[in-house]
């Protein structure tokens, strides 16, 4: 039988990144998905400032610039009648917000991994665990030719997105879960000139990015209540949003063209999983999923990765230190997500209250603290540093 150090199970934004730590901390480590790379996955794709910074501190947010992903340097929040407008902040050298295609993004997070001496196979299932003694110790998968494997592992990291199955291999606990609050389509433009743009009104948020390849991503979020009938036309849905959220957005939009399919979804899902066991962990999605509308998934797959490697150490060898080091990512990761959860279900809420008008409208009149507020947005988790001016 095979053995690693740590077996991570999903290689996209949590697991590829995970992989790629662990082996460049020295670990043997094996990086599986079930599917075959490169491979696109639901996701409107922008990486909030967080996660820019890690891309950038692991060495690899120019190779994702070199890929042709284009940065994008203004900012407009559009809510009725009140505009905000901006350069996107700079900070720490980065003075762009990116949305790459997901299909770039997660083949170049494996690649890092296998640099790092990650071994990666591509489709792969892990249909089980093994265990000991209560601890969890290898897998069982089948291979892509079918055949049944095990492999053991001093870790097994379960980055297998929301529906994880690794979560219910390990038998980790629901934690917190709240009824899903919206549902999404996008669609990709072309000949849509467009800056990092987003529009509210009640009931409807339209979020705009330039991504590769010169298309531009228009995403469109209703409240959960209208999905079924969103699912029936969803492209009537979602240009009616565009033309009722973002007339002069539509207004450029009808002089461009849509190229693919409209993606979209009504699985918006919101839980907190128990993270840790003995032997096992769980990154990303896999642990903590909520409402896209915020956008903080991939950045927030990145915290965790780098929180856990961190938190592990070189303490993996050691069953002891490896279970409380597990415990310490578990708190980490807690205090770190649950603030952005708490926004994404308020922002799912898909309202727009006289107060918030009130305050825009404030704000908007002082282009510093205006450009101070759409950092907030771009940053999203650091409102602390936006003070609101005396009125
Ligand atoms: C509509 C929508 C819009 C979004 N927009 C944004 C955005 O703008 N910005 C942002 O940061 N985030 C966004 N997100 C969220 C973001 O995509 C995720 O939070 C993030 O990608 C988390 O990734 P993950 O690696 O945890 O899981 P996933 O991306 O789900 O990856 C899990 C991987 O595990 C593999 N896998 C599953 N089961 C097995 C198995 N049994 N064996 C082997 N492999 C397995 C899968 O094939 C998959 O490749 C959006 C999500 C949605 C749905």
């Amino acid at each position: 039988m095979e053995f690693y150090d740590v077996v991570v199970v999903g290689a996209r934004s949590a697991g590829a990144s995970t992989a790629m730590l662990f082996a460049r901390a020295g670990y043997r480590v094996l990086l599986l998905d079930r599917v075959r790379f490169p491979s696109d996955t639901l996701s409107t794709q922008h990486i909030h400032r967080p996660g820019l910074r890690l891309l950038k501190s692991w060495g690899l947010l120019g190779r994702l610039v070199e890929t042709g992903c284009p940065p994008v340097r203004r900012i407009s929040y559009t809510v009725r009648d009140v505009r905000l407008e901006g350069r996107v902040p700079a900070e720490e050298g980065i003075d762009a917000v990116y949305a790459p295609r997901r299909y770039v993004l997660d083949s170049l997070l494996i690649e890092a991994a296998v640099e790092a001496g990650a071994e990666f196979r591509e489709a792969c299932t892990v249909n089980g665990v093994l265990a000991e003694n209560g601890r969890v110790t290898g897998v069982r998968l089948r291979t892509p030719r079918g055949a049944p494997a095990e492999v053991r592992a001093r870790l097994v990291v379960g980055a297998d997105g929301m529906r994880s199955t690794m979560a219910g291999l390990f038998g980790a606990r629901m934690e917190r879960e709240d009824a899903p609050m919206t549902c999404a389509y996008y669609g990709y433009w072309e000949r849509l000139p467009a800056q990092f743009e987003v529009y509210e009104r009640p009931g409807r948020l339209i979020g705009v990015v330039g991504t590769h390849d010169e298309l531009t991503l228009v995403a469109a979020y209703f409240p959960q209540s209208e999905f079924v009938a969103v699912r029936r036309s969803p492209a009537q849905a979602y240009l009616e949003a565009l033309r009722t959220t973002a007339p002069e957005l539509a207004a450029r939009a009808d002089m461009a063209g849509r190229v693919e399919r409209l993606r979209g979804t009504g699985s918006q899902l919101n839980f907190f999983r128990q993270a840790c066991g003995s032997g096992w962990v769980l990154v990303g999605d896999a642990g903590c999923h909520k409402d896209s509308i915020t956008g903080t998934g991939i950045s927030d797959a990145f915290e965790q990765s780098a929180r856990l490697v961190g938190s592990v150490g070189d303490e993996l060898h050691d069953t002891a230190a490896l279970d409380a080091a597990l415990l310490r990512y578990e708190t980490s990761r807690r205090q770190l997500l649950e603030p952005r959860y708490d926004m994404a279900l308020e922002s799912a809420k898909l309202q727009v209250p006289d107060e918030r008008m009130d305050f825009l409208r404030w704000i908007a009149s002082d282009p510093e603290s205006a450009e101070a507020f759409l950092s907030v947005a771009v940053s999203h988790v650091e409102a602390g540093r936006f003070s609101a001016p005396t009125p």
